[in-house]
């Protein structure tokens, strides 16, 4: 990786910064500390070196740059990760090469199906004849032409055909509609998705059309309001956001968004000038969790306003939670003369901007609503307190803000704060860790051990002499590891520059890190580090053992004397050798 637009980006972005963006970390001496994401954990293993812009997890092993961070935190590919962080430092990005094309030219094919649907719903829209209705019905809910185009809002004629024409006129093979989402089929054959609906391009952060959400124009009381794409490789649900990508810049400028329930009313709402607004399509919230991890890189600061009927409230408590646990400050913003920001911001830009600003805090929304709907049954109150409110006061990141709300709560409801802290520790222990990541992979110990003696051969020239005859690059499982041995081993072709590796500088970091700890006991580490070693080629040597068993067997069975005996030897030798190592522990 020493590509300048990679250096580039990572001269401006620190990696302190970049991580803090995701979780909470905590200085300490010259570097940082973190609860690793990575794995479970109750103290912090995670560490970043802003020297060296690297991080690593003393738990797991995992560790590396901040596009390895994000990569791996947001579950992206490296492309995507770029241009994230090249967006974050300002650097424009040159057109870029994908390493893994096949499925890099898939997800392109759906991208680029999923667009040519937009377009053709939206021509249908604003040009057809079979658009009209619908036209008619965006414009009485007070959408400008603009606001159409922009949002490529497209109609999908009532006929099971018609997309699908179109797309086999433009050659398109229909098994990669049906991956797109847009073609569906059934014992019959194939068919449009969308018919007689209104369409809502659903954009991915980047602004690529990834799916539909489609809104039914004749409501007959039998379909479903709204259908929208089905998961596929380009669409994640529970990831997308809805307007994201025309909010973006107006959120990182405001340091700020504004989460509304509907489509229509984020949309309405931009119309109005007010951009840092998205939506999470509703029906994520009945499904499963939302991530808000692609708004988490652009601010922490979030407002909700969700309609002010019931299931409107009970989405928005669901919706506090989750943006609770992925660390955000959360503010409600009440609605009192309107059903939904898009019939407020209609009234008046002014009214909305005054509910905006009167937001209060999440918690505190919470605990009005605990004094107001309870008022009269204490008891009933005190359920809701420790079953509704309580697990959220345990799920605050920030200490003191903690404290500020269970004083607030003890105060509020006379309930003693012991009680409070008790029932947070005693939630916290019958709940299972949850980490808002995809992979909870279990600490990977080999990957740990192939690291170290990466490290304690890059830092030490001592340790590489002794352990140089019997290190084989085949010991090792981990790729990137095994291509930096074996450049050491070759003798220094290209090691200069792979030296300057990611993996260099976290393995180096890592026995830096153990040397501070043993106060600069250098024979002290050396023999942690022979160790290392030793295990790494027990490990390797049991392997072998076990293969030759195999092997060991199947000539017994065919009576192959002279095979028989040459696995014999060779069995023999490694299990000295295996002794050798084994003294060292
Ligand atoms: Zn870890």
């Amino acid at each position: 990786m020493n590509d300048p637009v990679l250096q580039d980006i990572k001269d401006r972005l620190n990696v302190a910064d970049v991580i803090a963006g995701y979780i909470p970390v905590k200085k300490a001496g010259s570097s940082f500390k973190a609860l690793c994401p990575f794995h479970s954990e109750k103290t912090p293993s995670f560490q970043i070196s802003p020297q060296k812009q690297i991080w690593h997890c003393f738990g797991c092993g995992e560790g590396g740059d901040i596009f390895g961070f994000v990569m791996k935190y947001e579950n992206l590919d490296f492309k995507d990760a770029l241009k994230i962080l090249a967006d974050k430092a300002g650097v424009q990005l040159p057109s870029y090469r994908p390493e893994n094309k096949p499925q890099q030219d898939e997800k392109e094919l759906l991208l680029r199906i999923n667009d040519f649907a937009a377009r053709y719903y939206h021509e249908i829209l604003i040009k057809d004849s079979r658009g009209k209705a619908a036209l008619e019905y965006l414009k009485n809910r007070g959408l400008t032409e603009g606001t159409i185009k922009l949002w490529q809002i497209g109609f999908a004629p009532d006929d099971f055909h018609a997309l699908e024409r179109a797309l086999l006129a433009k050659k398109v093979n229909l098994q990669d509609a049906i991956k797109a989402g847009v073609i569906t089929k059934n014992e019959r054959g194939m068919y449009d998705r969308f018919r007689g609906r209104v369409t809502f391009p659903i954009y991915d952060y980047f602004g690529n059309t990834v799916g539909f959400s489609a809104r039914i124009l004749n409501d007959d009381g039998k379909s479903a309001k709204y259908i929208n794409s089905p998961e596929t490789v380009i669409y994640n649900k529970s990831r997308t956001l809805f307007g994201l990508n025309f909010a973006k810049d107006s959120i990182r400028k405001k340091d700020e968004m504004v989460i509304v329930e509907g489509q229509m009313d984020c949309i309405s709402l931009h119309q109005a000038g007010f951009k840092n607004v998205i939506a999470s399509s509703g029906t994520a919230y009945n499904e499963s969790a939302v991530d808000f991890t692609s708004a988490r890189r652009l601010s922490s600061n979030v407002k909700l306003c969700f309609d002010s009927d019931l299931a409107g409230q009970t989405a928005l408590k669901k919706t506090g939670e989750m943006l609770l646990k992925q660390n955000f400050k959360i503010k409600v913003v009440t609605l009192t003369s309107a059903k939904d920001p898009d019939e407020l911001v209609k009234k008046s830009p002014g009214l909305w901007e005054k509910a905006v600003q009167e937001s209060v805090w999440f918690l505190d929304w919470q605990m009005d609503a605990a004094e107001k709907n309870f008022a009269k049954d204490p008891v009933e109150q005190k359920h809701y307190l420790s079953e509704q409110v309580i697990p959220l006061l345990g799920a605050i990141a920030d200490p003191l803000e903690q404290d500020h709300y269970v004083h607030k709560l003890a105060t509020r409801f006379l309930i003693s704060e012991k009680t409070i802290l008790e029932q947070i520790k005693k939630q916290a222990a019958g709940k299972k860790p949850e980490l808002n990541q995809v992979n909870q992979n279990i600490p990977n110990g080999s990957l740990l051990l192939e690291k170290e003696i990466l490290g304690g051969l890059l830092v030490f020239p001592e340790y590489l002499s002794e352990i140089k005859d019997r290190l084989t690059v085949e010991d090792f499982e981990n790729t990137e590891v095994r291509e930096l041995i074996n450049s050491i081993l070759l003798g220094n072709t290209g090691f200069l520059e792979l030296k300057n590796s990611s993996l260099a500088k976290e393995t180096q970091f890592m026995v830096e890190s153990q040397l501070d700890e043993l106060l600069g006991n250098q024979t002290v580490l050396m023999k942690d580090l022979q160790k290392a070693f030793a295990i790494l080629k027990i490990g390797a040597i049991k392997k072998r053992q076990q293969q030759l068993q195999n092997e060991i067997k199947n000539a017994e069975n065919s009576n192959n004397k002279a095979r028989l005996d040459e696995l014999s030897k060779e069995f023999a030798q490694i299990s000295g050798e295996r002794i050798k190592f084994e003294v060292l522990l």
